[in-house]
């Protein structure tokens, strides 16, 4: 999965170019900068990679949310139907910027479940925003027919899947737009950074002025001269980050070809184990291959082999107890502890968190073990992976 462990010249060399002019800045000094646009670049690559008509990079996965939330006008008020089983911030992207957000169940394919969103959808509903978990698609073709036929917006988290597709077109591109990470940890890293993409120009241009204090950016060189037609934020990439990101995204195919190649040696390897099955993946050609995630019959045997994994020194992560990806332990969150009054408590329909129960996702989750797949794997390694695995079902 993590895009650091081939870090090598190439992320030298586009760092060295920013450096060199001193210009930091995404933005103008167009007379000192060498003609290095590392995060416009970069937008532009990631078009083409995922077949987008526009981008705008920022500074975290994060703000790629709530800046496509806003973009796509969701705010104070609106319901935004999420998944149980996600990373924490796509929750506090929809809190933060003024919405609601409101649990529904996963199926198999460990993302959003598309027969369970007509349970959850109000008069106050807005919007859907499925999570494209572990590297892999949620059925996102049903979920996409399910909002247009609800004249609801659909925005997909795709920021754990990055270079994933659903019959030959990429995840993010399904929605009125898509956001990604490039955290430290992601397919693809900046450092820190995050994206969204789109079809839709004015979408777009609702990003690329929120995410810069509501520049126009069409004052010419003199940014002072931009007008500000809406109110924003900063959420501004640096173009250090934007340099490293551009090097590693250029490394994206080779990225794939090994996870994929890993991924389906150790697959193929457990096919047989008993009790095993393996994650729901509606286009298996599609998958990025980050993580290979598999159920057992029964919790009890879900906690025995994570444990014997472990024990082997091949510990994977058992969802179900993560603090930071299921809801269960999401204790802030039900608990609405922050750290000064949020504009959500203000909505005559926000809901009690404080007993979350999705019974679906739970009977799932219990049962479901993530193995990463890692891209410095040597041969040796692999087959060292399967033996303990082997082993770890003997226990
Ligand atoms: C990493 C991640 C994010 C947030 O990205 P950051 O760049 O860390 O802010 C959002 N959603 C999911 C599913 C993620 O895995």
């Amino acid at each position: 999965m993590p895009g650091f462990e081939i870090f090598g010249d190439e992320e030298k060399k586009e760092v060295a170019d920013v450096l060199e002019t001193g210009v930091l800045f995404r933005y103008g000094f167009e007379g000192v900068r060498n003609g290095h646009f590392k995060a416009l670049e970069f937008e532009k690559k990631l078009c083409e990679i995922t077949g987008a008509k526009y981008s705008h990079l920022c500074s975290s996965g994060t703000a790629a949310l709530c800046t496509a939330l806003t973009a796509c006008g969701i705010g104070a008020g609106d319901e935004v139907i999420v998944p149980g089983f996600t990373f924490v911030a796509t929750f506090e992207a929809i809190i933060n910027v003024g919405a609601i957000p409101v649990f529904s169940e996963i199926d198999e394919t460990l993302c959003l479940n598309p027969d369970r969103l007509e349970d959850v959808i109000t008069s106050k509903t807005r919007a859907v925003v499925p999570v494209h978990m572990c590297g892999a698609m949620a059925r996102i073709d049903e979920i996409k027919i399910f909002c247009d036929k609800k004249g609801l917006i659909l925005i997909e988290d795709a920021c754990q899947s990055l270079g994933a597709s659903y019959q030959g077109k990429a995840l993010g591109t399904f929605g009125t737009s898509g956001c990604f990470s490039f955290d430290a940890v992601k397919t693809v890293t900046c450092g820190e950074g995050g994206g969204i993409i789109t079809d839709d120009k004015d979408v777009y241009e609702k990003a690329d002025q929120f995410a810069d204090h509501g520049h126009d950016h069409l004052g010419g060189p003199d940014r002072g001269a931009d007008d500000h037609p809406i109110i924003g934020t900063n959420y501004r990439i640096s173009e250090l980050n934007a340099a490293v990101g551009l090097a590693q995204l250029n490394k994206l195919d080779q990225i794939l070809s090994t996870q994929r190649k890993n991924k389906l040696a150790i697959k193929d390897a457990m096919a047989d184990l008993p009790g095993v099955s393996f994650r729901y993946i509606p286009d298996a050609k599609g998958d990025s291959a980050t993580f290979l995630s598999f159920f057992l019959p029964t919790q009890e045997r879900a906690r025995q082999i994570a444990k014997n994994l472990a024990d082997n020194k091949v510990g994977c992560p058992y969802w179900y107890d993560n603090n930071w990806h299921y809801y269960k332990k999401w204790h802030h969150l039900k608990e609405m502890k922050r750290s000064a009054k949020l504009a959500v408590e203000l909505a005559d329909n926000l809901r009690d968190y404080t007993n979350i129960v999705l019974k679906e996702s739970d009977n799932i989750m219990k049962r479901t073990i993530s193995m990463q797949i890692m891209l410095s794997w040597s041969k040796q390694d692999i087959e060292n992976r399967i033996q303990a695995i082997i082993k770890s079902f003997k226990g």
